[in-house]
């Protein structure tokens, strides 16, 4: 299929979206609409030639959003709409054409990701509306972590709340883990073995990949489980949600909502959910920011030497995401804790390291387990996998 897939990723009041061509180089066309249904809606982007556009759509709702996408594609008419999907359940395990079927498999665990599925399921009705003869496929965040076995993915409660509701574990940021994973096993010499792999962003998770296959991840049933993330907690003990509700009469949306939007480096530092910043305020010595930026480097190796049990062998590391592909600081912490992997980090190239670069940060000569910056392409890799379903079925 030599023609641009139209990525979408479709939030209740946004919408992000990408066209990308077939040569994954090619230069795309990008964007975002947010505030959808407010009365600051608005549409901001890059046209081809690189110049930026903040246009209004003032209580534009996802239909009327699309249309003034579809204005901004520069007359490129794409073959096909690649839909991010958050959660497929135990039901998909690769993407899928969406028909029917797929739509109602997708509303049904919604009960599993009740803030995206719903969102996203909005967004799939709207293309259709607006592209009603192009194939549209659904790419999920979990589908990569199906390979997890179930001594990773069973959390050791009563059996009926697995068979009867699901209650699991799934992974996210799946098409990221894939992308960095694999391109690591096409740069590195030792290919396709054992890689751990960190997707810092915002959200923050890692994970076992074994011979292009997920073993283990640190997200659960939720984005919430594992490491501490932006405002997110991570892994808390699960006797606290009972805690704070006996103790200060804490309600369960009040804790879900500290739990996600009030934690993370925002709740540790005091000051902000954002790496640069805290990274800022502990160099000029907040005690807060210091302390949130050990919390945050220690949780990762931490969770990177629990993750290698699930790998018989251990080829390297891969840092992405915002903070992974950018944070020197954060690198060189994660590396100094886990000295008996034997790592060798190189510190001028760590340091040298520019945004956007992929590379390999040993020593000269290392023979022990590699250390890779590699820059996620999650847009990338849903128009990658959107082609070859549609080529597959035609
Ligand atoms: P999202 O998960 O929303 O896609 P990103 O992957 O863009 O987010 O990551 C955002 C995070 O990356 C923020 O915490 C931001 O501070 C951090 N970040 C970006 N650039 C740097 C940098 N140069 N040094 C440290 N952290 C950075």
């Amino acid at each position: 299929m030599n023609v641009p897939v139209l990525v979408i990723n479709c939030g209740s009041s946004s919408i992000k979206y990408a066209l990308i061509d077939s040569d994954p180089e090619a230069p795309r066309l990008a964007g975002l609409a947010e505030r959808l249904g407010s009365a600051d809606a608005c549409l901001k982007g890059k046209n081809s030639t690189g110049e930026r556009f903040n246009q209004p759509l003032p209580n534009a709702d996802h239909t009327q959003a699309l249309s003034a996408i579809l204005e901004r594609l520069e007359g490129r008419i794409p073959g096909a709409i690649g839909h991010r999907i958050v959660h497929g359940g135990e039901q998909f395990t690769q993407a899928a054409l969406i028909d029917d079927s797929v739509v109602s498999a997708i509303q049904s665990t919604a009960a599993l990701a009740p803030l995206h599925n719903p969102a996203n399921l909005a967004g799939i009705a709207a293309t259709q509306k607006v592209f009603p003869e192009l194939p549209q496929v659904a790419v999920f965040d979990t589908a990569f972590h199906q390979s997890l076995p179930p001594t990773a993915y069973r959390y050791a409660l009563p059996e009926s709340l697995y068979a009867e509701h699901g209650i699991r574990r799934y992974g996210f940021h799946g098409t990221s883990h894939a992308f960095v994973s694999q391109r690591a096993a096409t740069l590195s010499v030792r290919g396709a073995g054992g890689w751990l792999t960190a997707h810092l962003g915002n959200g923050c998770s890692t994970c076992a990949v074994w011979n292009n296959q997920s073993k283990d991840t640190s997200m659960g049933l939720t984005p919430l489980e594992g490491l501490v993330m932006g405002t997110r907690s991570g892994d808390v003990d699960p006797g606290l949600h009972a805690h704070l509700h006996r103790q200060l009469g804490w309600s369960l949306n009040q804790i879900d909502d500290v739990l996600n939007k009030q934690s993370g480096l925002l709740g540790l530092s005091g000051l902000t959910n954002d790496m640069r910043e805290v990274e800022e305020a502990a160099e000029e010595g907040h005690e807060g920011a210091l302390l949130a930026l050990n919390v945050f480097c220690y949780r990762i190796a931490k969770s990177l030497a629990a993750l290698s049990c699930a790998l018989p062998t251990l080829d390297g590391i891969i840092f992405t995401g915002g903070i992974g592909e950018n944070s020197p600081i954060v690198r060189r912490r994660v590396i100094d804790l886990l000295p008996h992997f034997g790592f060798a980090l190189n510190e001028e190239s760590n340091e040298a390291m520019i945004r956007g670069q992929e590379g390999k940060l040993d020593v000269e000569n290392h023979e022990g387990p590699e250390v890779w910056v590699i820059p996620t392409d999650e847009e990338g890799r849903i128009a990658m996998e959107t082609r070859q379903c549609v080529e597959a079925q035609a």
